[in-house]
């Protein structure tokens, strides 16, 4: 299983950073990029378009914007979106030969870095007319995201986060994926802390203002089970379910987080 590795922005003393005014400055410029971007793609995404061609897109859109794709090269990944449709769950490679249809559930993936700072989203699409199933699979994410979001203050801790993902998910008859997290975003795309979308309410690493993470609830309509593709990159569920994804890089406050990844 490909896991992004935490390549940590730690202290000596094993404490994750936080961010200065300049350095929040500079990741609400990235977050507004990816979020314009993203914004792009939503609409571009219908019957008849290839994952290959969205791509493409989210290149020329981010080149246009001055910021670097974050994804493109990174451990090797081959492009600039990660595009999973239906059972894939997450870092689907792009490619002409998978065309879009009416029914797909998409997963659009994305990240910047502009001047050194990065910013990570994902949002989960409906292509043309989708089943009951898929809506609801997407309803249950968006809100397990915010749900996660409003759980992310100064003075609690990473397993509030997974908690209130996690209740929420199971609630709903739906499963979080165990073998991804959410992470620390900042100088790197991936550092730490390791934010799971499941956990115990009151455990964990505290958190502090200024912390930088981007939560990203991955949600199977059926089993939580996932199992990596022989494209080495590409996860799907095991029981070929659905699943879908939301994202946001957000901002650590004393009150509620701010959302960088979004225009305001
Ligand atoms: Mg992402
Ligand atoms: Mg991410």
């Amino acid at each position: 299983m490909t896991e992004w590795p935490n390549q940590g922005d730690r202290q000596r003393d094993g404490t994750v950073g936080l961010r200065s005014a300049q350095e929040i400055e500079l990741m609400r410029e990235a977050g507004r990029i990816v979020c314009e971007v993203l914004d792009v793609l939503e609409q571009a995404c219908a019957p008849g378009v290839s994952t290959a061609e969205l791509d493409k897109l989210a290149y020329d859109e981010t080149v246009k914007r001055k910021a670097k794709p974050a994804f493109k090269g990174y451990l090797g990944f081959p492009c600039s979106l990660c595009a999973s449709v239906n059972d894939e769950v997450v870092h689907g490679i792009p490619s002409k030969k998978r065309v879009l249809k009416d029914g797909d559930l998409m997963k659009l993936d994305f990240g910047v870095s502009f001047k050194g700072w990065f910013g990570d989203s994902a949002r989960t699409v409906p292509v043309g007319r989708v089943s009951d199933g898929a809506m609801n699979v997407l309803g249950v994410t968006r809100e397990a995201l915010a749900r996660g979001i409003a759980a992310a203050r100064a003075n609690a801790r990473i397993g509030d986060i997974g908690h209130a993902v996690q209740s929420w998910v199971e609630q709903q008859g739906c499963s979080v994926v165990r073998d991804l997290t959410g992470h620390g975003i900042g100088r790197r795309l991936h550092e730490d802390p390791r934010v799971p979308n499941y956990g115990e309410a009151g455990t964990g690493m505290l958190l502090k203002a200024g912390m930088t993470i981007a939560i990203e609830p991955m949600v199977n309509a059926g089993s939580h089970k996932v199992v990596e593709l022989d494209d080495e990159w590409t996860i799907v569920t095991m029981d070929h379910q659905l699943s879908a994804h939301f994202e946001h890089t957000i901002l650590i406050t004393e009150g509620a987080p701010e959302i960088l990844t979004r225009v305001a």
